[in-house]
Order: structure tokens, then sequence, then C-alpha cells
């Protein structure tokens, strides 16, 4: 027997391996490997979505409507350039399917999001990757980088896995580098987290000009990463492309409700920033009082380092899962010496440094 064939790239495709969540043995899992919200989600957003219960026989807006508007409110954003997709991962896939193919080309940094290849693969189109420079976004090295055959450059800003940044001048200087065919997709996933005044989410550039995309999520800062739900701010044009390959009734009725009531529930997300704006520096702090090196992160996530020898990141792996802890190996990201740790609560990241103490000490 022979399978039939897919289309080429797709058995290029390294299928996505998400954060583990149990550990074996373990009585009690810390859950620290996708970057999920400590806090869970709020009360507001998980009694909109139980008030959806009685009708799941109904299809959803699919128009998401009252969603758009609402992010539309908390945002000050025209609701008609909104897209909203099942997880941000899905408008990623949709932009590449609709702008690249066979012999195009998709543009990423070494580092960036790891989405943005598999799409790419997924299209047939090739990605291309330009070097990093200190674990930041390079804008002249992307732009050495780009094309004729470039149709889209993802920037992750802030990225993950890193935790860093690109300002809002360098980010405009991208995409004014930019070839004219080429569509900037921002994904500014994190941007909710960042209280950094030269960082732009990419508003701005969205509003002034029609090639750039800018992306979001309801999926960390929101917490609702189980419902799947992220949103497009597009120019008028590349809105109606979303809007032709996205399928009709692509968000859920429950993600709508509970992603309108996570957005009018702005103390919740006040308290989760808050909430990361103390516990990163303290396990910043931590880590450097044990000799371990990370990088700074304006996200809710540290990239550890755990040099090769009798404490890398292997060992590092298999100490922290002895005591229940699942931080997120990135070797995947060609950083086998690097862990990336998602900031939990204040008792979960009490345990990581007791566990990461233990293991520095053994
Ligand atoms: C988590 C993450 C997303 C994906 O979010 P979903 O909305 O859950 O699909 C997108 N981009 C980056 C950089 C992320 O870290």
């Amino acid at each position: 027997m022979t399978y039939p064939v897919p289309r080429p790239g797709v058995m290029e495709i390294e299928p996505y391996v998400g954060g583990k969540s149990s550990v074996a043995g373990a009585a009690r899992v810390i859950k620290l490997s996708s970057n999920e919200g400590a806090l869970g989600p709020s009360r507001r957003a998980m009694e909109a979505y139980a008030s959806q219960a009685a009708s799941l026989h109904r299809y959803p807006d699919g128009s998401a409507s009252a969603l758009r508007e609402a992010i539309a409110r908390r945002f000050g954003l025209d609701p008609a350039r909104i897209v909203c997709g099942a997880g941000s991962d899905e408008l990623i896939a949709l932009l590449v399917k609709a702008y690249a193919g066979p012999g195009d080309e998709v543009l990423y940094s070494q580092y960036g999001f790891v989405m943005y290849p598999l799409s790419a693969h997924a299209a047939g189109a090739t990605p291309v990757k330009a070097p990093e420079t200190g674990f930041r976004t390079d804008v002249d090295a992307m732009l050495a980088k780009a094309g004729p055959r470039t149709r889209i450059c993802f920037v992750a800003n802030p990225n993950n896995p890193t935790g860093s940044y690109i300002t809002a001048a360098e980010l405009r200087r991208l995409r004014e580098g930019l070839p004219a065919h080429t569509l900037l997709a921002v994904d500014a996933a994190y941007a909710e987290y960042v209280t950094r005044n030269d960082y732009g989410a990419g508003l701005e550039l969205v509003e002034a000009r029609d090639d750039v995309v800018m992306l979001r999520t309801f999926s960390k800062i929101f917490a609702l990463g189980g419902l799947r739900l992220g949103w497009a701010y597009a120019p008028a044009g590349v809105a109606d492309v979303l809007n032709r390959v996205r399928g009709p009734f692509n968000v859920s009725s429950a993600a709508q409700a509970a992603g309108v009531a996570a957005l009018e529930d702005v103390a919740f997300a006040d308290a989760a920033r808050a909430h990361n704006d103390a516990w990163l520096p303290w396990f910043a702090g931590q880590l450097a009082a044990l000799g371990l090196a990370s990088l700074p992160s304006v996200g809710n996530f540290v990239l550890v380092r755990f040099p090769p020898g009798a404490r890398d990141a292997a060992a590092a792996t298999a100490h922290l899962a002895r005591d229940g802890i699942i931080p997120r190996p990135v070797a995947n990201y060609g950083l086998p010496d690097w862990i990336r740790f998602t900031i939990g609560t204040e008792e979960e990241m009490r345990a990581v440094v007791a566990s990461l103490s233990a293991f520095m000490e053994a």
C-alpha cells in the first residue's frame, strides 16, 4: 500500500509539540510550559462561557460582531478591520495560506515563534530565517534576507521564547525597509504585559499603512488558551482577505462570549499584569542568586541558561520533573542550553526556586 501524497511542504512540517502537562508519578503538577496566565481565567469570563451551555445547538455569530465591538471599544479600534480566529495560531496559518505558496518565502527571525515556519511549510512556501543579535530581532539582518519572493515577514513582538522586543522605531524601520509586496505581520501575543514606553504593538503602523497586520491573543494575559481565541487588526483589504479564507464559523459561541467578558473585566487583566510585574523580576533575581543566567523578558516567561556539563538543560528538566515542575525545553528553537519558564503563582514560583536551588547545590 502507498499513501496518497500531500502537497509539497506538508511532510517537512515538524509537528508542533505543546508544553507538557503531566509528569509520571507526580501527585502535584506545576505547569509552566505554555505561558498560560498565572491567575487562571477571569471569573466573569468563566460565567459568560457557562452561560452559553443551553444554546450550544446554535451556530455562533459568524461575524463575531459583539466580540469585535468589545475589542474595538477596549483598544480604540475600527471593528470593521478586526478579524477573529480560533487562536492567533489560526490567523498566522490563514495569513500564510492567503499570501504565500510554492516558490514564495516567509521571513522570520532566528528564534522567532515556531508557528511561522510550520505554517509556511503547510502552505508549500519556504521559511527563511534571519540571524538575531543578542537574542533580539535584528532589523538589518531581516532586511538583508528580504527579497522579491518575500510575501510575509513575521515579527513576534515581544518574541517567544526569548522574551525580547524591538522598539516601535525599529519596527517602523523594518516596515519601511521591506519590499512593498511584503506583508508585515506583527504578532503581539504578549503586548498587554509590556510596560516599556518605547514599545508599540504595531497599531500605529496598521493605521498608517496598507501592508501591516497586528495579531493578538486571548490565550496569554486573558488566560483563555483552552477556548482558542485570537484577533487580527488589519488594513481593510487584508481584513477582507482573511474573511474570505477563514471558516465561516471559526470562533465558537462560548469563546466569543468569554472573550467579551474577559475584555470587560479590566481589573482582572490589571491584576494579571501586576502579578507578572512582581514575580518576573523576583524570579530573575532568584535565578541570578543561584548563578543561573536568564534573558531580560518583557513577557510572562523567562528563558534560563543551563550550560553544558553536569547541570545542563536535560539534567535540570529531569530534576524539575521529579518535583512535578514542567517548564518548556526549547531545543526545537536551536536553544538546547536553555529552558523557558512561565511565570506562575507565587507558590509555584517559590517551588521552582526551591527545586532549582537543590539542583544547583547537588
Ligand atoms: C502563544 C503565542 C501565540 C498563539 O496564541 P493562540 O492565540 O493561543 O494561538 C502566538 N504567537 C506567539 C508569539 C505566542 O507565544
